[in-house]
């Protein structure tokens, strides 16, 4: 992998998203990229970074311990599956968790936070399309789960991440849809000071995040398309 593919890759996928955005009426500071770098290195982090890259995201503790050690002034992502003795790993690194969906978790989040004195910002994972290889609340848990979450200070609910099944953009559009159907919902029964921090919508990655960014992401996550030479 050539190092300035990356580079090239980070700049051409940036200025895709924003040429969609404009095609679309949406304003191009909404949707937040982030770099999905869990198949590279430090070395081609950097190379995003040297690119404009503000946003990454990594799926592995020992990866995004690593890597934030090594560029803690980027906005790190945590994208991955939760495992209780992580946490306060995950914790330290990220600026957000997109991946959260079991009750267990949150209130040692809170905690782990707490002792680093910070609210921690997180995403609630949603199985929109019911796939059982998927992590993630039903929809039809995730209203609970959001009142459940109230009590802890440390936590900030920023909103909604899925994933949709792969090769097949019309089933893609509609699971996005629903997760900002599903967002819109959840602020109407919030608080308004809650509903004003319930803003983010994860969701796209390279295959599908134009689908994604036509159903309203704030934020899409790509990986291949940034960092594979082959990914067309
Ligand atoms: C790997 C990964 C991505 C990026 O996927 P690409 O197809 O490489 O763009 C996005 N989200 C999650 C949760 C991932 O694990």
């Amino acid at each position: 992998m050539k190092a300035v593919g990356i580079q090239q890759r980070y700049k051409h996928t940036r200025d895709e998203v924003i040429r969609q955005c404009q095609q679309i009426g949406r304003d191009p500071s909404h949707v937040q990229l982030i770099a999905v770098s869990k198949t590279v290195g430090v070395e081609g982090v950097r190379e995003a970074f040297n690119a404009g890259a503000q946003d990454f995201g990594e799926n592995r503790p020992d990866q995004i311990i690593e890597k934030f050690s090594a560029l803690p002034q980027v906005r790190w992502h945590f994208i991955g599956n939760i495992q209780s003795r992580r946490i306060s790993d995950i914790v330290s690194a990220s600026t957000l968790i997109h991946s959260l969906f079991k009750y267990d978790h949150v209130g040692k989040i809170n905690s782990a936070a707490a002792a680093l004195q910070k609210v921690q910002d997180v995403l609630i994972e949603v199985n929109v399309s019911g796939e059982t290889s998927k992590g993630g609340l039903k929809v039809d848990e995730v209203r609970d789960f959001v009142m459940s979450c109230a009590e802890f200070d440390h936590v900030r609910l920023r909103g909604l991440m899925t994933m949709a099944p792969q090769g097949d953009p019309v089933r893609a559009k509609e699971v996005f849809t629903d997760l900002a159907a599903l967002k819109d919902d959840l602020c109407a029964v919030l608080d308004a000071d809650r509903a004003r921090y319930f803003d983010g919508l994860s969701m796209g990655m390279s295959e599908d995040w134009r689908e994604a960014v036509c159903a309203g992401a704030t934020m899409v996550r790509i990986g291949r398309a940034i960092f594979s030479d082959g990914f067309e």
